[in-house]
């Protein structure tokens, strides 16, 4: 079986959702050798973490002048990796986290190559026989998938030898291989026309701090309780306070408070941090669909009754105008006092 990995780095660390969407590859492909691909060469700090969770080829994105995210020719890089697949003997699965790269560079692959792609899944198994003499005949996937904002689990089978797997971050635990890989990092340059770079990241820019948003271990959120873009100041204080990012609920993207890029959600990013703090947020469908990988969360509201309370390991009843500089002053005296 050809078990080949999307990975995405953020420095000279591989991203928390792309260390479980290996840990899921590693477990799919069943002692199969795992491969990946990253968009520039790594440093040190990710093949270290790359070889102990068992990814033995590496292979970085040589596409010319091109650096960072360039989602067309990732995917002809993936093509060529799994190029073997085409001789009809193997088995092939290509493994990215659920991220709008992940996903995005995976639906690029599929329209080029024709394997399925199916996107947020928690579980796959390999099935040895599907349908005797059928499209499935030799090999075929059982598959558990998020649907709905993941309100619903979905059971389904691919038919087919070889598919596409986007990974849920939080139905997966990120895990190393109990046996680390000797890893081999090599280029890799697919034939490329003007077209596969077309879309490609030009710049990459920090803000807030340099946590992203999608890999930090804290997030402070904010929604329409927050009254106002003035209020969010106290929200980036905490979020400051406690080494994490700031993200927002979508009616607060809507009403022009904060940027696209901070919107937590089906619709934003997910985030999967350690500690997930919603202030003045309702909870809905779409929001939960990008917090519930969070590990603990907080919320703060003056509506008990509002969803996120019950989701909420900690609620708060309270208004956040209040409670938010009453928690802030209470961590400067902590910070102070050490
Ligand atoms: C297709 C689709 C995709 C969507 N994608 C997303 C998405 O990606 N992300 C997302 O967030 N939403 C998304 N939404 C929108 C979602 O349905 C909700 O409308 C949105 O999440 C509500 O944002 P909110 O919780 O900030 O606002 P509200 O629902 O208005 O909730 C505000 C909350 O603040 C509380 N509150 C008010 N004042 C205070 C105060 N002073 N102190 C404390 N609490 C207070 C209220 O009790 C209430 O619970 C999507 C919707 C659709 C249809």
């Amino acid at each position: 079986m050809i078990t080949v990995c999307f990975v995405e780095l953020d420095g000279d660390e591989v991203v928390d959702a792309s260390l479980r969407a290996v840990t899921f590859a590693r477990r799919l492909g069943g002692g199969a050798p795992l491969g990946c691909l990253v968009l520039d060469r790594p440093g040190p700090g990710a093949l270290a973490q790359l070889a102990a969770f068992g990814v033995a080829d590496v292979r970085h994105l040589d596409a010319g002048d091109v650096h960072g995210y360039a989602p067309m020719a990732a995917a002809a890089a993936l093509a060529e990796m799994v190029a073997p697949f085409d001789d009809g003997v193997d088995v092939v699965a290509v493994v990215a986290a659920a991220t709008d790269h992940g996903n995005e560079v995976l639906a690029h692959l599929g329209a080029t190559t024709g394997l399925e792609l199916v996107a947020n899944c928690v579980d796959a198994q390999v099935q040895a026989e599907v349908e005797p003499g059928g499209p499935g005949n030799g090999g075929g996937f059982a598959v558990v998938r998020q649907r709905w904002a993941g309100s619903l689990l979905e059971d389904a089978v691919l038919h087919a030898r070889g598919g596409l797997f986007s990974v849920v971050a939080e139905a997966v635990t990120a895990e190393p291989s109990p046996v680390a890989a000797e890893v081999t990092v090599r280029p890799i340059a697919p034939a490329l026309t003007p077209l596969d770079l077309a879309v490609q990241a030009v710049e990459t820019r920090s803000e807030g701090g340099g946590v992203s948003l999608a890999s930090a271990r804290v997030v402070v959120s904010g929604g329409r309780g927050i009254g106002g873009a003035e209020g969010f100041g106290v929200v980036e204080e905490l979020a400051t306070l406690l080494g994490g990012a700031v993200g927002v609920s979508r009616a607060v993207t809507s009403a022009g408070w904060r940027p696209h890029r901070e919107q937590v959600g089906q619709t934003g990013t997910r985030v999967a941090p350690h500690l997930y703090v919603a202030c003045g947020i309702s909870g809905a469908i779409q929001h939960l669909a990008g917090c519930q990988g969070a590990t603990h969360m907080v919320a703060i509201n003056t509506d008990p009754d509002a969803p996120i309370m019950a989701r909420a390991d900690y609620a708060i009843v309270g208004d956040v105008s209040v409670v938010l500089p009453a928690l802030v002053d209470a961590l400067r005296h902590r910070t102070a006092g050490s």
